[in-house]
């Protein structure tokens, strides 16, 4: 008797497709999922299509117009459980950034025919309009957080991925602090895990791919920050990357 593999679908809305090319990326792992798991729905890699439902669905991307508010809600409901992937999908993108500013003034500045452009105001992470069963954070993702991910849910338990700070990465690596030793603004003290301090390894600061850490402290690194003599608009800079609407709520939050 032979026994049915789980479905897999990954999912694509506003986004760069660069934490689908993460999956793409596992190369020989991905022979092995592919072995454990039927492969429906997946674009990037492959034409053909198995209808639902979807025991795991993997979204990539935010929801930036009013056709993929409704979409989302389409993939819920086929998927059993579902995941989001990267900062865009987590946190809305620097596609957010959007949200900080008159999304008209964008259209204008950007685009020859502004009228052609149907677009939401916002850019917003899939959990502001699903229930989403876990997020996976970086811009994009680490391929060895994503088959954990995908290994615990096929065995039907939670990832094991650490809730420490990029700090403790450099660390661990014993890479010389970029902020201690040079001064430069980095992002790593309130920044999730996942990269391996790239970053500060190559002597730049952090830009907070990840995204913010489990309650990051945003009032201390943001008097850093000033002390090191950034002005608040050089300090608002810092934040406004690729999970800024997420490190904008972590400084709401704490105040700083
Ligand atoms: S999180 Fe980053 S790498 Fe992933 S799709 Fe968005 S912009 Fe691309
Ligand atoms: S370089 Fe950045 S991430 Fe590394 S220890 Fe210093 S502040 Fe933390």
């Amino acid at each position: 008797m032979t026994t049915k593999k789980p479905k897999l679908a990954v999912w694509k809305f506003a986004s760069c497709d660069g934490c689908q090319l993460s999956l793409l990326d596992c190369e020989d792992e991905l022979l092995a999922l592919a072995g454990e798991v039927e492969i429906a729905y997946f674009l990037e890699a492959r034409r053909a299509t198995v209808k639902g439902p979807y025991d795991l669905s993997l979204v990539e991307g935010s929801v930036t117009t009013a056709h993929d508010a409704e979409r989302i809600q389409e993939v819920r409901r086929v998927s059993k459980k579902l995941v989001t992937i990267g900062a865009c999908a987590t946190a809305g993108g620097i596609q957010a950034l959007k949200n900080f500013a008159d999304v008209k003034d964008f259209l204008s500045i950007v685009y020859a025919s502004p009228e052609y452009v149907s677009t939401l105001e916002t850019s917003t992470p899939i959990s502001a309009h699903v229930p989403v069963d876990f997020e996976l954070h970086g811009c994009p993702i680490n391929k060895r957080q994503l088959l954990e991910v995908l290994t615990a849910f096929l065995h039907g338990r939670r990832p094991s991925i650490a809730s420490t700070s990029v700090c403790t990465e450099c660390k661990r690596r014993g890479i010389v602090c970029v902020m201690v030793a040079h001064g430069t603004p980095c992002l790593g003290p309130v920044t999730h895990a996942g990269c391996g301090a790239l970053c500060p390894a190559y002597d730049r600061g952090c830009y907070g791919c990840f995204g913010p850490m489990e309650t990051p402290n945003t009032v201390s690194l943001t008097r850093q920050l000033k002390v090191l003599g950034l002005g608040d608009r050089g300090v608002e800079q810092v934040y406004r990357t690729f999970n800024v609407e997420a490190f904008e709520n972590a400084r709401a939050n704490g105040q700083g």
